[in-house]
């Protein structure tokens, strides 16, 4: 099914035509639920992998006191969790049954951290067929991204890897990759397999990139307007492709390239939810049903349940110069 972002509520272009310029495309992903094949676009999907390839590993060091616990203890915790909210509960009773208690403490306890290094987990894969405006490297036709799911030390993220691939070469596909050995304690960095529904949108700035003046006259006509410019009229939220930063808590810095200095561009931004109380205009039309029956574990806004920081964005930038240039991660 085709998600379709409503209109937005005010021409914001129309009335401030020196935003005109600064229009972007970005390419909104909605993840939803799916059981993505790996000759499909997906995020938290298989990925088409040769076999006699390498799978990449993390070896950096990793932040945080809390013990990891495995791939297989979060999948086994969700699965606990969502039987428990879908099925029919009396007024007054536990969630979870005493056994089923003890074996949720005993999912969430972790163990020490292995030594060795941590194969990545797939994130996303993005065939470039269906991301309008997506180019990458000659000859490569999907993207795929995949990261370590902890927190490391210089930004308190998962650590994103690129690969751009072309699907042709790919003659002998691994069936059954490596998984980490350590995933973060609450697998806010381990996405749930979603099939994808891109749709085109047309970004602004984020008011913190706009200037001063600018800024402040679009403050004042859009709460005088009924309409918040930040929310509703600049940037989208959710997974999407390209588009200009979600610039919010902090002041927006120069992302350049480490290897030649080059003005980084978003590539990729990874949410912890496709809206919220602030940003409700976003919903997709085919969304904006209320779901009939008991909801289960996942949250309507955020199929994929990953969660950067608290409820934050990670976005990942792109050197425009070389593919071969290390990517940038940003949290907003
Ligand atoms: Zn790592
Ligand atoms: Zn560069």
């Amino acid at each position: 099914m085709t998600r379709t972002t409503p209109p937005r509520p005010l021409d914001v272009a129309s009335a401030f035509p020196e935003l005109r310029p600064l229009a972007r495309r970005a390419v909104r992903l909605h993840p939803r639920r799916g059981r993505p094949t790996r000759s499909e676009s997906s995020v938290g999907g298989p990925l088409l992998w040769p076999v006699d390839e390498d799978w990449p590993v993390c070896t950096a060091t990793h932040g945080g006191w809390d013990k990891p616990v495995s791939l297989e203890d979060v999948r086994r915790r969700r699965a606990l969790l969502e039987q428990a909210w879908l099925r029919p509960r009396p007024p007054g009773q536990n969630l979870l049954s005493a056994e089923e208690a003890a074996l949720l403490a005993s999912l969430e306890e972790g163990h020490t951290r292995h030594a060795g290094p941590n194969a990545l987990l797939p994130v996303a894969q993005l065939y470039l067929r269906d991301v309008p405006g997506l180019t990458g490297p000659e000859g490569a036709d999907v993207l795929q991204v995949l990261w370590c799911p902890l927190d490391h030390v210089e930004t308190s993220m998962p650590a994103a890897h690129l690969v751009w691939r072309a699907s042709a070469d790919v003659v002998d596909p691994l069936d059954v990759p490596p998984e980490p050995a350590d995933v973060d304690r609450d697998g806010s960095y381990v996405p749930e397999p979603c099939a994808v529904h891109p749709e085109v949108v047309t970004e602004h700035p984020s008011p913190l990139e706009l200037p001063a003046g600018l800024a402040d006259r679009l403050h004042e006509w859009s709460s005088t307007a009924n309409s918040h410019y930040q929310h509703e009229l600049s940037v989208a939220p959710g997974w999407k492709v390209g588009g200009w930063a979600p610039w919010s808590f902090c002041d927006p810095q120069p992302m350049r390239c480490t290897a030649c200095d080059a003005e980084l561009e978003p590539l990729l931004t990874i949410s912890s939810g496709e809206w919220d109380g602030g940003s409700g205009s976003w919903v997709p039309v085919e969304d904006r049903t209320p779901h009939a029956g008991p909801m289960g574990l996942r949250e309507p806004s955020n199929p994929p349940m990953v969660l950067i920081g608290r409820g934050y964005s990670m976005q990942i930038y792109r050197c425009p110069e070389s593919s071969d240039h290390p990517v940038l991660e940003n949290m907003q």
